[in-house]
C-alpha cells in the first residue's frame, strides 16, 4: 500500500473508533481505582521485589500472599520475610499444609495467636493434578473453620467442584456458619454452579484469581471480552467475589509478564458496572481481611 493511501486507512480507521466509542456501544474503560490482589505466591526469596515493582507500576494497593499447600517448605518464612520488607503492600497469609492432619486445627490455632493473620491458605482441598482430594467436612477440616471462626480469619481453599466436592463443600459451609470459606479460581466450576452456591450460603466469597489468560477456565481471553455469565453474576452479587491475581511460578515474575497480567485485569474489572468493579477490586477484600 502507498504511503498517502495507509494514512488515508489509519485516519479512516481512528475517525470509526472514535464515533463507535462516542455513540453506539461504549467501549468499557479499564478500571482505574485501587486494586487488591487478593491472591498470590511466592515461588523464592526474591520475586516479590519484581511483584512490588509492578504493583507500583499499575497501582495495585496490596497483594495478599498465601502458602501453596505443603508444596514449598519455606513458604513462612518468605512470605514473613514480604510482609517485613514491604508492610505496607504485603498481607501476610497463614500457609496451613496439611489441613486434614489431627494436630493441624490445634497448631493453626497457636499460629494465627501468635501471626495475627487474617486469612489462612491457600488450603489444596481438591487439586486433581496433584492428586490431592480431601473433603472440606472432614472433622479435622471443620475443626480448622472453627479455629479460624474464631480468629475472623477467612479460609482460602483450592478445591475443583464436581458433584461430590461440591456436597461435601456444601457440608462444611454448613457444619460452621461461622467460618467463611474464600472458594479460589471460581472452584474451577461454572456460574450456575457458583449462582447456586453463594445463594445458599452467605459464608461463601469466591476469588477470582488465577482465571486469567494463561489458563482455564478463564474470564477472558488476553483482548477478548468478559465471559457473558461470569460478568451477569458478579454484577448481580458484587459483595461476593475477590479479583486476584495468582502468579506463584518464577517465569510469572518477569516484568512484562506482571504487565500483561495487571493490565487484563484491570480491563476485565472495567467491563463491569463502577460500582460492583470497585467491591470486586478492593472493597471485599479490605473488609473480609480487615485491611483497612
Ligand atoms: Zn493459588
Amino acid at each position: 500500500m502507498r504511503r498517502s493511501a495507509r494514512k488515508r486507512l489509519y485516519v479512516a480507521l481512528a475517525t470509526g473508533l472514535v464515533l463507535f466509542a462516542g455513540g453506539g456501544p461504549a467501549l468499557a474503560a479499564d478500571y482505574a481505582g485501587a486494586l487488591i490482589d487478593a491472591h498470590s505466591h511466592l515461588p523464592n526469596a526474591t520475586a516479590i521485589d519484581a511483584y512490588v515493582a509492578a504493583m507500583k507500576r499499575h497501582n495495585v494497593t496490596k497483594v495478599v500472599l498465601l502458602g501453596v499447600g505443603g508444596a514449598q517448605k519455606d513458604d513462612v518464612a518468605w512470605i514473613t520475610a514480604a510482609a517485613r520488607k514491604y508492610p505496607d503492600r504485603v498481607v501476610a497469609g497463614q500457609p496451613l499444609p496439611d489441613p486434614t492432619a489431627a494436630p493441624a486445627a490445634s497448631r493453626l490455632d497457636a499460629e494465627l495467636a501468635r501471626s495475627g493473620a487474617h486469612v489462612v491458605g491457600e488450603v489444596h482441598v481438591r487439586q486433581v493434578s496433584r492428586k490431592i482430594d480431601r473433603s472440606p467436612a472432614d472433622p479435622a477440616f471443620v475443626k480448622i473453620l472453627e479455629v479460624a471462626a474464631k480468629h475472623k480469619a477467612p479460609v482460602v481453599i483450592h478445591q475443583e467442584l464436581d458433584a461430590s466436592a461440591t456436597k461435601a463443600l456444601e457440608a462444611a459451609l454448613t457444619a460452621v456458619p461461622a467460618a467463611t470459606i474464600v472458594l479460589a479460581h471460581g472452584g474451577e466450576s461454572t456460574p450456575d454452579v457458583v449462582d447456586g452456591l453463594l445463594a445458599r450460603h452467605p459464608n461463601l466469597v469466591v476469588d477470582l484469581s488465577g482465571m486469567h489468560f494463561q489458563r482455564t477456565p478463564a474470564l477472558a481471553t488476553e483482548k477478548g471480552p468478559l465471559d457473558q455469565g461470569w460478568k451477569a453474576l458478579i454484577a448481580r452479587r458484587p459483595d461476593r467475589f475477590l479479583i486476584g491475581i495468582d502468579v506463584w511460578a518464577a517465569r510469572l515474575f518477569e516484568p512484562a509478564m506482571l504487565d500483561r497480567l495487571m493490565t487484563w485485569t484491570r480491563r476485565v474489572l472495567g467491563e463491569l458496572p463502577p460500582e460492583a468493579a470497585e467491591r470486586v477490586a478492593h472493597r471485599n477484600a479490605a473488609a473480609l481481611f480487615h485491611l483497612e
